[in-house]
């Protein structure tokens, strides 16, 4: 399969008053042509914080990519200056960020930011611009695209405000595009209607799709893999079915566990118990040890291997290799 983006080793920090906090510690994964990868995890688990590294937007000071690779197109991103980065930016990557008014300026009719939006990348007359902004419009599902065009971002609902963010992020057609918590701000009814938008957008420009996202209801919607993130590391990764009927993972087990089923009515929810570690020193070991109800000795000891359970499902815990058993941490060496 082609893979359209390709992530190695990345870690990134920021230096505050209190310290370096380390909010990606050495992430790897990829994204093939076509498919959507949903990374999901808690709030600060360095999720939005790798999705911006992607887009060239980590604000340097006080971020830094430490170390890694993001490679696009035969290019390294972590090397590209900032001229380069707006290139690529809105028409090969493109992001949409959780709160569609932020995002939209409410000074300019939604047609005015559509075509600017175009004819800032390419070189098209007026008409033909317009042109393009009106079946964009059409293609999110907007009603009447000749006459909304006029309007400014506050004559328009919320989830209709999200389809316009989505519009104005499409317009380039780029390759990939980023959706940081796209549904988190809209009515759950609006939510389904947008996810389903996704899909359809998916299929018609075949555009590759990041999903940034706490909300497992969501990826079940529309993820093809999953990436679980905790504490600034990927701890498992696997197809859709893999991570929601195999998961083997505590942390994702308990995930799992923590938000309502609709196909398992009896099942009880169970929140995990505790907080994240703190990434200003973040243990040697397992981030999860101190939350795990699986924690053996060598867990907080010495960071789990990476065992490989199929091909496209991995995970680092202890509990996928034997030498835990064996040992207390001093003779496993960990990646
Ligand atoms: Fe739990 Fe140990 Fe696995 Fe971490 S490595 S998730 S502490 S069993
Ligand atoms: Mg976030």
């Amino acid at each position: 399969m082609d893979k359209v983006l390709d992530v190695k080793n990345l870690h990134i920090s920021f230096t505050t008053y209190g310290g370096e906090v380390k909010a990606v510690r050495g992430v790897t994964f990829h994204l093939n042509k076509g498919e959507t990868l949903a990374i999901v995890g808690e709030s600060g688990c360095g999720k939005s914080v790798t999705s911006s590294s992607i887009m060239g937007l980590i604000p340097s000071p006080p971020g830094k990519i430490v170390n890694g690779s993001i490679m696009y197109k035969g290019k390294d991103l972590t090397k590209a200056t900032d001229k380069e980065m707006r290139k690529i930016r809105g028409v090969d990557i493109s992001m949409i960020f959780q709160d569609p008014m932020t995002a939209l300026n409410p000074t300019l009719t939604v047609g005015t930011q559509l075509v600017e939006g175009l004819k800032h990348h390419k070189t098209l007359s007026n008409n033909e611009a317009r042109k393009q902004a009106i079946a964009m419009m059409h293609l999110v599902g907007i009603p009447n695209p000749e006459e909304r065009m006029k309007q400014y971002p506050h004559q328009f609902s919320g989830g209709m405000r999200q389809r316009i963010v989505i519009a104005i992020a499409l317009i380039c057609e780029p390759e990939l595009l980023i959706a940081d918590e796209p549904t988190t701000a809209l009515d759950v009814t609006i939510q389904a209607q947008i996810l389903d938008l996704f899909g359809r957008i998916q299929e018609q420009l075949g555009v590759s799709i990041i999903l940034i996202t706490h909300d497992l209801g969501v990826v079940a919607k529309i993820a093809d893999r999953i990436a679980v993130m905790y504490a600034g590391k990927i701890i498992e990764t696997g197809t859709k079915r893999e991570i929601f009927y195999h998961a083997q993972h505590p942390y994702t087990k308990g995930l799992l566990h923590s938000v309502p089923r609709l196909d398992l009515k009896e099942a009880k929810l169970i929140p995990i118990d505790g907080t994240p570690p703190d990434l200003f020193s973040p243990p040697i070991g397992c981030p999860f040890t101190a939350r795990c109800p699986y924690a053996m000795e060598v867990c907080d000891k010495v960071y789990p291997t990476h065992s490989k359970i199929s091909d496209s499902h991995h995970v680092e815990c202890w509990l996928q290799d034997d030498r835990a058993k064996l040992v207390a941490g001093s003779t496993v060496t960990s990646k």
